[in-house]
């Protein structure tokens, strides 16, 4: 598959997105997982974004489109690819377009995904993640506690995200009202877009795969 998962902070794109690898072999590309490991590895663009995403405020689009551009001809795509959190600016979905056009890839569609603003608040305040960056499993302190506070799958420490205090919560939510949400536009008037009003992830899950198919 080749889709692009559209949503809120806390909307569930990444909790969706890994349940949808195991579909079809398709690559979960998460541009915020990219990042934060390149803020662990201390790299010069994982320096320049920090401040940024410490902030709740969005990576400039010409870094993130080089990232992308790379990302995206890298072998593991050939078999499809699911983009999570990217593009999230029209100039980013302007960029994305005429890369994937030289590229000669269609995508199936953008999922949109629905989830009320408090449902995405509740989440994000008490979402946890694995601190292991090879796993970055999800939790959450009221749903899917982690026991002792280590990780299920790896035993690492589950922490809270540098950029989950809630003030940048706050201010990522306002971010993604003002640069993100004009997406869902965008790609309606292209008539690509699917929306999917949330209920659960797992059920989100099966709507996209039922819209693969049909
Ligand atoms: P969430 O969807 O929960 O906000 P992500 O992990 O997708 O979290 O992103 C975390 C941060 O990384 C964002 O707040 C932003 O600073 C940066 N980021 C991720 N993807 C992009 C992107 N496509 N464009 C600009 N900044 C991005
Ligand atoms: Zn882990």
């Amino acid at each position: 598959m080749r889709i692009i998962l559209l949503g809120a902070p806390g909307a569930g794109k990444g909790t969706v997105a890994k349940l949808l690898t195991d579909f079809d072999g398709s690559v979960q590309i998460s541009t915020g997982d990219i990042l934060r490991s390149e803020v662990r590895a201390g790299t010069d663009l994982g320096k320049e974004a920090k401040e940024y995403m410490d902030r709740g405020d969005l990576v400039p689009d010409a870094i993130i489109m080089k990232m992308m551009e790379g990302r995206l001809q890298e072998p593991d795509c050939r078999k499809g690819f699911i983009l999570d959190g990217f593009p999230r600016t029209i100039q980013q979905a302007k960029n994305l377009g005429e890369l994937l056009s030289r590229l000669q890839v269609r995508l199936d569609f953008v999922a949109n995904l629905e989830v009320p603003r408090e449902v995405v608040l509740d989440r994000l305040t008490t979402r946890r993640t694995c601190s292991n960056p090879a796993c970055q499993e999800i939790y959450n302190i009221k749903t899917k506690p982690a026991p002792g506070g280590k990780c299920e799958k790896c035993g690492s420490p589950v922490v809270q995200r540098d950029d989950e205090t809630e003030a940048a919560i706050l201010h990522r939510l306002d971010t993604y009202t003002k640069k993100t949400a004009p997406l869902v536009d965008f790609y309606r008037k292209e008539g690509i877009l699917r929306d999917f009003v949330s209920v659960s992830s797992a059920e989100t899950v099966q709507a996209i795969k039922r819209e693969l198919l049909g």
